[in-house]
């Protein structure tokens, strides 16, 4: 039962042989005096090692890259080149992947649009599914999304460069989708989650949906001042399951005990009765008037929380390994 755990908790030490320090993130163009990384004290991310492996300055690296495409809604020029950035840094992390070009049928039209997903194989039966949306919303102009779309895009990249070299017993998808945000009206006509649906729809004919032991989505979790909330909606017991692995590892200051409530990608799941718990800080994003607004840019973004986020992401992993382990 213990051995996969420890599959998990060595994660962070094999990746450090690559150069976990901030230096190596910086590309090395720093001096040995100077700071790794220019970020204002209180929002740069510690050292990897200290993150269970997971490198928030890594995740907050490919954040910004995502932002530099500009706006990229599905359907666009731009997130055609999105896509092909995700593919090659998945591929160049040794990760399985499969992409699946659907139609989208949409109020402005039917829309090409493209799921990516990393697979890394179980030695077991069981797939733990992680989710992210890599577009950004279509109807608010010059929006680039650093928060929505780009944050845990940022954030599932540096999981898939842990990940894609290891052997769990439980298989790990990542996957990146397409299509969560409405094209004109989310409250109309089932008008957004068009790649999870797909997703959903996909593994149900494929034969994998019996498998999903659950689903974790992250969606808004590298914002200045972050406080996860516990999903109203989302399956209890693996809600607790992530809250009391943050807790365990001193982050209950983040991952707080106030309820909140979303509709998200984690609900074409849910409805098909799969676990799913949806990781958002929509609230906060609102109230400080950045939510779909041309100011969701990379100065709201904190190296740190999405260091806070991977980690319990990562250990999370592990507990779902043990409590899933025959
Ligand atoms: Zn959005």
């Amino acid at each position: 039962m213990s051995g996969g755990m420890r599959v998990w908790m060595t994660i962070g030490v094999l990746a450090c042989a690559a150069g976990c320090n901030g230096n190596a993130a910086s590309g090395g163009k720093v001096s040995a005096n100077a700071p790794a990384v220019v970020l204002d004290g209180q929002d740069k991310a510690p050292p990897a090692q200290q993150t269970g492996g997971f490198g928030g300055q890594r995740a907050y690296d490919d954040t910004a890259k995502l932002v530099s495409f500009g706006p990229h809604p599905s359907g666009s020029d731009a997130i055609k080149q999105v896509q092909n950035y995700i593919y090659s840094e998945l591929h160049a992390d040794g990760c399985q992947i499969s992409q699946d070009n659907f139609n989208a049928q949409t109020p402005i039209g039917t829309i090409a649009m493209q799921n990516i997903v990393a697979e890394v194989p179980g030695t077991g039966k069981g797939i733990i599914l992680l989710m992210t949306h890599y577009d950004t919303v279509r109807t608010v102009p010059d929006f680039v999304g650093a928060e929505d779309g780009g944050s845990s895009t940022g954030l599932m990249l540096e999981i898939a460069r842990h990940l894609c070299s290891e052997k769990p017993q439980l298989a790990i998808w990542m996957a990146f989708l397409d299509g969560e945000e409405a094209m004109v009206d989310w409250n109309t006509n089932d008008d957004h989650t068009y790649g999870s649906r797909e997703l959903v729809a996909k593994m149900e004919l494929d034969g994998d949906l019996k498998d999903v032991k659950g689903v974790i989505l992250a969606d808004m979790i590298g914002q200045k001042g972050l406080t996860m909330k516990r999903e109203s909606s989302s399956t209890p017991w693996l809600v607790d399951l992530i809250w009391s692995t943050a807790a365990k590892l001193g982050y209950g200051n983040v991952f707080v005990s106030q309820s909140t409530g979303a509709s998200d990608d984690h609900d074409p799941f849910l409805a098909k009765k799969v676990p799913a718990v949806d990781l958002i800080d929509l609230d906060d994003y609102i109230a400080e008037g950045y939510w779909h607004t041309p100011q969701d840019t990379m100065d709201k973004i904190s190296a740190k929380n999405l260091a806070i986020v991977g980690h319990v992401m990562l250990a999370s992993l592990g507990v779902l390994e043990t409590k899933f382990s025959k």
